[in-house]
């Protein structure tokens, strides 16, 4: 049994204007259908739109700790249904019960940050020239944001462009990842249980290449928030920005991380092997590429291998180690990558085949791959599989290892290993990327503090997450008081 949910708009839960859906499949037993979704058209854009427009101005003008206490009983009322969340978000998208349970925590958490940001966010007061003068600056909301996400982190991802959003006065169109949308739904339902007046957030479901383009080109948008590929989001910044929006695209990425011989090999293994085979290797900061110095290659190869190789792969429900791919195409996507790398001749060290019989017959499985011998010219060392699929490459010296690195059109994450703090240094100035980890998985993000890429990993505009998130939803007004 399959539930039907509606967008909601102006404060109401709705169908879709035609009325069409499009159906949600449990990527762990794909004959099951977990919901279904409203395919909205061009009209509903249009009609979300005119009700965050509406909405926004009331919103804006209510005062920060307000907002603030709206956002916290949203935070309150999501803990409370935090249990189902895990569930939904194992069924929705594949990952682990062990790994949906902190993405849960880390949406919860991103509620009552910005709950407490939306009393103390403000401009700042200034010594003014002259004696009966003032001189202060105020945080003022952008105005309407439209808000696309992706669905590899369904609950975390939304959670920290809406908190901030709404935090600073903004009203809201959010359309969540066709693959996944049921968090976003959740969070939208208690936003509106914890009291957020009609109209400030609104939620569409549909082909994000149908309305997609219609929201963030909208003329009634001010600002545009978009997590996803960087095929999408590349199109996505050229709309927005087209007609004068502020737009933050965060995009895809080839994370390294470097082995160095100081290193202690087995925790290097480990490290190395939670950022690649975690969460199906379907985040954007997987570590995709280990870049490793010849001194210690054969020790880290052999060590990975049998780490890809005790993994347990199947139901996220069931206790596996790791789940399925979110679909079909996902999975092909993976497979075709697995080709590429043996046409190329890099040497399949572990894994490399789908799983499709007995528990795995009816889900979207593959094994936890490695290769190893990988040249950095090859496709499996630049282009993004994000699938569990690690490409294993050996470097000669420090230089030749941050210049493997750095080989690639992407920077988000990065990872060096090693026991040397000038190494570590040096690498976290060399790296073109914009979050540098030392001794820790390229994975894994502090709710406080900027997140983003550069090269085409991002738009590199504004960043995401602590004050970078307040900031990006609000322009500054200088005033001058005689
Ligand atoms: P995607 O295919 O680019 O989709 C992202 C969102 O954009 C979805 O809501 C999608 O809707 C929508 N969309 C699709 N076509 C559109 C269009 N023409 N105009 C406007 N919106 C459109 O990405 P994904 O497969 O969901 O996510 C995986 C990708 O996201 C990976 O590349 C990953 O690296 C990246 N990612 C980056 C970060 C980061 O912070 N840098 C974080 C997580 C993921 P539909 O679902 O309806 O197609």
């Amino acid at each position: 049994m399959s539930t039907e949910y509606d967008n909601f708009v102006g404060g109401e839960w709705l169908p879709s204007d035609d009325g069409e859906t499009f159906t949600v499949r449990n990527p762990a037993a794909t004959d099951e259908i977990v919901s279904r979704y409203q395919r909205s058209t061009e009209e509903d854009v249009d009609a979300a739109v005119a009700a965050a427009a509406a909405a926004q101005p009331d919103w804006a003008a209510m005062p920060g700790p307000e907002r603030g206490a709206i956002l916290r009983r949203t935070g309150e009322l999501l803990a409370e249904r935090k249990q189902s969340l895990v569930t939904t978000l194992t069924t929705e998208e594949g990952k682990t019960t062990a790994e949906a349970t902190p993405e849960v925590q880390r949406a919860i958490d991103i509620f009552h940050y910005y709950a407490e940001k939306a009393r103390d966010f403000d401009g700042t007061v200034k010594a003014a020239s002259g004696r009966d003068k003032t001189l202060h600056t105020r945080k003022e909301p952008m105005g309407v944001a439209a808000l696309v996400t992706p669905w590899n982190y369904p609950i975390a991802i939304p959670a920290w462009k809406l908190a901030p959003a709404l935090a600073t006065g903004n009203a809201v169109v959010i359309k969540p990842a066709s693959e996944a949308p049921s968090l976003v739904r959740a969070i939208v339902d208690c936003l509106d249980e914890a009291g957020l007046p009609a109209g400030v957030v609104n939620f569409l479901t549909g082909s994000g290449s149908e309305i997609g383009g219609p929201l963030v080109s909208h003329d009634d948008v001010d600002v545009v928030s978009f997590t996803g590929s960087t095929r999408v989001g590349t199109t996505v910044y050229e709309q927005s920005v087209a007609d004068g929006k502020r737009a933050q695209c965060e995009m895809g990425g080839k994370n390294p991380a470097v082995v160095l011989p100081s290193a202690d090999i087995d925790e290097a293994v480990e490290v190395v092997g939670a950022g690649a085979f975690g969460v199906t290797g379907q985040a954007c900061t997987a570590t995709s590429r280990a870049i490793v110095h010849e001194e210690v290659y054969e020790e880290f190869v052999a060590g990975i291998v049998d780490h890809a190789q005790e993994i347990t792969v199947g139901d996220g429900l069931d206790g596996a180690d790791m789940g399925p791919q979110v679909s079909e195409s996902e999975l092909d996507g993976t497979l075709q990558y697995i080709n590429i790398a043996q046409d190329e001749g890099a040497r399949l060290a572990a894994g490399g085949s789908r799983l499709d019989e007995g528990d795995h017959a009816d889900g979207h499985y593959v094994e936890p791959t490695v290769f190893a011998d990988v040249e950095t010219g090859m496709r499996i060392a630049q282009e993004e599989v994000f699938g569990p699929v690690l490409a294993v490459i050996p470097v000669s010296d420090f230089d030749e290892a941050v210049s493997v690195a750095n080989d690639s059109e992407y920077g988000l994450s990065a990872s060096v290993l090693t026991d040397s703090l000038s190494e570590a240094e040096r690498f976290s100035r060399q790296i073109e990327t914009g979050v540098v980890k030392v001794n820790e998985k390229t994975t894994g993000l502090e709710l406080h503090v900027p997140f983003g890429g550069v090269k085409q990993s991002s738009t590199n505009t504004y960043r995401e997450q602590g004050d970078a998130g307040l900031e990006f939803f609000t322009t500054t007004k200088t005033i001058y008081t005689n």
